[in-house]
C-alpha cells in the first residue's frame, strides 16, 4: 500500500483525493490518509501530491514508519 507522510500536516491539499480510481484517501483532522487495505498500489497519488509526501510503504523513511500503523488505526 501507499502511505501519506506526515509532510501531509503543512499542506492538506487533497489533490489526491479525487485522483484515486478507488477512492481510498480519506481526510483526517491532522492530515489525509490511504487506506492500506483498499490501496491497489497504482501509484496515481503520487505525482499529485504537491509536497511529494505519499510513498510506497516500502520505501518509508525511518522517522516516518508509524505512519502506516496511523493509517491502519484511521480505517479501524
Ligand atoms: Fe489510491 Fe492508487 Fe494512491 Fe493507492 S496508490 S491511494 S489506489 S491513487
Amino acid at each position: 500500500a501507499y502511505v501519506i507522510m506526515d509532510t501531509c500536516k503543512d499542506e492538506k491539499s487533497g489533490e489526491c483525493v479525487s485522483i484515486c480510481p478507488v477512492d481510498c484517501i480519506e481526510e483526517g483532522t491532522d492530515q489525509y490518509y490511504i487506506d492500506p487495505d483498499a490501496c491497489i498500489d497504482c501509484g496515481a497519488c503520487v505525482a499529485a501530491c504537491p509536497v511529494s509526501a505519499i510513498v510506497d510503504e516500502n520505501d518509508l523513511p525511518a522517522e516516518q514508519e508509524g505512519q502506516l500503523e496511523k493509517a491502519e488505526a484511521f480505517f479501524g
